[in-house]
């Protein structure tokens, strides 16, 4: 019979597998009791709601059998089975699977140490066996069907026959070489170590037949010896969210992450609880280290698997995560939660709300504790994460910013270092009476404000707001610890001296001459204020910041809005002079000045500039 061809990306991974000398073969029995414990959840799923099942969850198993003359070991499930179909797109190609996911990580590192610590799936059967026999019954199907393969050169799919609903992997192990010996994976005591350290929570059991011996007469003399067997349960089935918090190391709460949410690096956090009360739920979260490439985008699917009484009910059930808090990976298991529960129904859930809001608030206590004792680990998340904390002070008109905002952090221009909205008003001298902050990606414009030497010359700090979101912050927070919010380019900063400032009679027809010249580009030219030792700096005339206003161009193209621009000069400064003296006695070179300090606001303020060419032909014209 013709032999189908896997698909491209899959066959990589096969060569992959089958030439790899590698330690830690062993995790292909992982994998393969992995993918039986799902196929058993979806069937025992059904079990809740179809009757014509006919199954318990008592009755549920995963069973290896090795025979060691035949070189042959089978692991077997009567879980979902799959159709002739189903075999055809889950073993011919690398679906959306671990093997994917791995393969993707393959290729960025060719470090094939990575194996050991992520799901690599059904393909790392192919790391010991030499031929691969996959037999399987779907669920409510009368025909079985045998995928086979030897390899790289494809597989077969051929009907058979099968009894029973479910699926048996057999391997055909490969021959013991100088360095491996394969058949260390027929023996049951290697299955048994292996189980242990590997599937000890999957929530079935998996059976094994034992050899045993035993007296066979304990009241004669010379004891005498009997080989018997015995059907055993090698694993203790107890998940490891229901264990004792004791009970559990850190490192089987890194391999149980890894594994379960395939990430390779360990987690930064993990918070593991046990409530009873009200609601009672056993909970196991974990705050990742790195964000997920999808992260930032819609493809990326919030929630925590959930759990009632050790049974699978939802994969990803958003309801129990806040968005701001999306990044939280886990498990929680309820058994105050019905089984069969619709997807609707939960949505209105009481026990459910009550678990979600118990939840935020432990995730936000520990997000807590790492910012005030671990300083470094919480920068860590808040590069990963950090954004999206942001997004969920403005999402919603800022209606979830009392759960973030002590949760965010800034880069202080004083410390050079990153600081929380706190730490910046603790720090304050009692005489500043605002929060600063300076808005733009280019953090040496920020600092080279004309504004930013004014409060540097006091002393005092301000923020640099370098992701596009941030300027929307404090419309959205308000105020905080009784502090408002002042942009450094924009709004009037405060400053007593600047009280005293007025514009002067002297200095207004020198005002008015430049509007004329600039004519509609500028909605205004005035005194500014706080300009220190700098001539001019430009504003807008209403609420929205410029770096605003680019930011809502880009993110939507019919956003028309442009506030007017305000052009304001320092009377202070020895250009200032120079341009009334030329207003006075050379109205064609004070026309030019205005020109020119027109554009020097715009590359103050990060705007282009309507004409670069004209611009550079003025400065060098007067440079004649
Ligand atoms: P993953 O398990 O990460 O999805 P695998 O390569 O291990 O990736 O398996 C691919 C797919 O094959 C699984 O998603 C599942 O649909 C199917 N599959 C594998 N083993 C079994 C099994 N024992 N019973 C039913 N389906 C299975």
């Amino acid at each position: 019979m013709a032999k189908k061809q896997f698909k491209a990306e899959s066959k990589r991974l096969l060569d992959l597998m089958i030439n790899s000398i590698y330690t830690h073969q062993e995790i292909f029995l992982r994998e393969l009791i992995s993918n039986a414990s799902d196929a058993i959840d979806k069937l025992a799923y059904l079990a809740l709601t179809d009757e014509k099942v006919g199954l318990n969850r008592s009755d549920f198993a995963i069973r290896l059998s090795s025979d060691e003359k035949m070189g042959v070991l089978t692991v077997s499930d009567n879980g979902i089975g799959m159709t002739k179909e189903e075999l055809e797109e889950n073993l011919g190609t690398i679906a959306q699977s671990g093997s994917f996911q791995f393969k993707k990580e393959m290729d960025k590192t060719d470090d094939i140490d990575v194996i050991g610590q992520f799901g690599v799936g059904f393909y790392s059967a192919f790391m010991v066996a030499e031929a691969v026999t996959v037999i399987t019954k779907k669920y409510g199907e009368e025909q079985a069907y045998m995928w086979q393969s030897s390899g790289a050169d494809g597989y077969t799919i051929t009907p058979c026959e099968k009894d029973t609903v479910g699926t048996d992997v057999i391997l055909k192990l490969k021959k013991d070489t100088e360095d491996e010996k394969y058949s260390r994976f027929l023996k049951s005591y290697e299955l048994q170590n292996l189980v242990k350290k590997y599937s000890d929570y999957i929530r079935y059991p998996i059976k094994m037949m034992l050899e045993k011996s035993r007296v066979k007469d304990p009241e004669a003399e010379k004891p005498e010896y009997e080989t018997y067997s015995e059907d055993e349960t090698l694993n203790s089935m107890v998940p490891l969210w229901q264990r004792a918090k004791k009970d559990v190391s850190q490192d089987e709460y890194e391999a149980f992450y890894r594994e379960k949410f395939f990430d390779f690096e360990k987690p930064l956090s993990v918070i593991h609880t046990a409530v009873e009360g009200a609601v009672t739920y056993k909970a196991l979260l974990f705050i990742p280290g790195k964000a997920p490439y999808d992260f930032y985008t819609k493809e990326y699917k919030k929630g925590l698997q959930l759990y009632s009484s050790g049974v699978l009910i939802m994969e990803n059930c958003e309801e129990l995560l806040p968005d701001y808090f999306r990044f939280v990976r886990g498990v929680v298991d309820s058994q105050d939660l019905s089984l069969n529960i619709s997807r609707e129904l939960l949505q209105h859930d009481r026990q459910l709300k009550l678990i979600a809001a118990n939840l935020e608030k432990k995730i936000r206590s520990e997000l807590e504790r790492m910012m005030e004792k671990d300083r470094e680990t919480y920068e860590k998340f808040y590069e990963a994460f950090g954004l999206q904390l942001k997004y969920g002070a403005v999402s919603d008109y800022g209606a979830h910013k009392d759960a973030v905002k002590d949760l965010l952090l800034f880069w202080s221009n004083k410390e050079n270092k990153l600081v929380s909205l706190k730490e910046y008003v603790e720090a304050m001298p009692e005489t500043q009476k605002f929060i600063y902050y300076a808005a733009g990606e280019n953090r040496t414009r920020l600092r080279g404000l004309p504004q930013a030497e004014t409060l540097k010359e006091k002393g005092w700090d301000f923020l640099l707001f370098t992701d596009e979101v941030d300027g929307f912050l404090p419309q959205s927070i308000g105020k905080f610890m009784e502090k408002e919010f002042r942009n450094l380019e924009q709004d009037d900063l405060g400053l007593e001296e600047d009280e005293k400032a007025e514009t002067s009679e002297l200095d207004r027809p020198v005002l008015e001459f430049v509007k004329e010249s600039l004519g509609d580009k500028v909605k205004e030219v005035r005194v500014g204020k706080s300009l220190g030792k700098h001539p001019v700096s430009l504003v807008p005339d209403a609420e929205m910041s410029f770096e605003m206003e680019k930011y809502l161009k880009r993110v939507n193209p019919d956003f028309r809005y442009e506030s007017g621009r305000v052009l304001q000069l320092n009377p202070t400064h020895p250009v200032f002079a120079s341009l009334r003296d030329a207003m006075e006695n050379d109205k064609e070179k004070a026309k030019k000045y205005a020109e020119l300090l027109y554009a020097q606001a715009l590359l103050i303020a990060d705007l282009p500039l309507d004409d670069p060419t004209a611009y550079t032909d003025l400065v060098c014209e007067l440079m004649k």
